[in-house]
């Protein structure tokens, strides 16, 4: 019997290197967009310590850096060494070495200390934890006081949009796994994983009860994805 994190550690290794082409062909490249609204949403400024949680191959931190402009730093932090392998390597290739640390963690247990990050990102992440609530309280715990949670995480479409979303979720997106990867498990996983997941208000419930205040959020192409964010105050 495989424990939920020993099955996204299968995942996401036999992913990582086919993971960013998979993302924009599965979503059309509105991932892209998505990821910018998320760190336009943190509000980041230069000299700013920004903790990207669950950074995968490091779209996000690579966004974020932008915003830093040269000053401040970010933390990539991922359980997963083939994901961060990946991320180190599209670093390195856009030109950014410094200013980019790397963490193998699970997001339930960071090796950080208190009030470290002035703001905390998760792309596509909390959904994939074996304990959400506790990542979100070890993410509060590690966030600075008046500091930024920013998460990005799939939620529940529309009605209207549902029956050509399922079809999509259960048919296309398993057999387009098969076809990049070579791998449909990871991407009926992907699919389940996603079904399994709270809609906006549950999730935005469960960072009231993790510590974040002033919680709110919003729902982004009909409510295939949503954008969560809280304060530390
Ligand atoms: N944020 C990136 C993006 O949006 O492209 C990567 C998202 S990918 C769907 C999910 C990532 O979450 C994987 O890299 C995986 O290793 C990581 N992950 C899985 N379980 C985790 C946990 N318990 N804590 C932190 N990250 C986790």
């Amino acid at each position: 019997m495989h424990t939920k994190a020993q099955e996204v550690a299968r995942v996401f290794a036999s992913v990582a290197a086919r993971y960013d082409l998979m993302n924009d062909l599965m979503s059309w490249g509105l991932h892209r967009l998505w990821k910018r609204e998320l760190v336009a949403a943190a509000f980041v400024r230069p000299g700013m310590t920004v903790v990207d949680v669950a950074a995968g191959t490091g779209d996000v931190a690579r966004l974020i850096r932008r915003r830093l402009q040269g000053k401040g730093s970010v933390i990539l932090v991922d359980p997963s060494a083939p994901m961060l392998t990946e991320a180190v390597a599209r670093n390195a290739d856009a030109g950014w070495v410094q200013g980019a640390h790397y963490l193998i963690s699970q997001g339930e247990a960071l090796a950080l200390r208190e009030e470290t990050a002035d703001r905390i990102t998760i792309a596509f992440g909390l959904r994939n934890f074996a304990d959400p609530l506790a990542g979100l309280k070890e993410m509060h715990r590690v966030l600075k006081t008046g500091g930024r949670f920013v998460c990005l995480e799939f939620s529940r479409p529309a009605s209207l949009l549902r029956p050509a979303y399922d079809l999509y979720s259960f048919f296309v997106i398993p057999t387009l796994g098969e076809a990049v990867v070579g791998d449909r498990a990871s991407y009926d996983y992907l699919v389940r994983s996603i079904r399994g997941w709270y809609d906006a208000p549950q999730l935005a419930r469960i960072m009231e009860r993790a510590g974040f205040a002033r919680v709110g959020w919003r729902r982004m192409t009909g409510g295939i994805v949503a954008l969560h964010w809280g304060w530390k105050l």
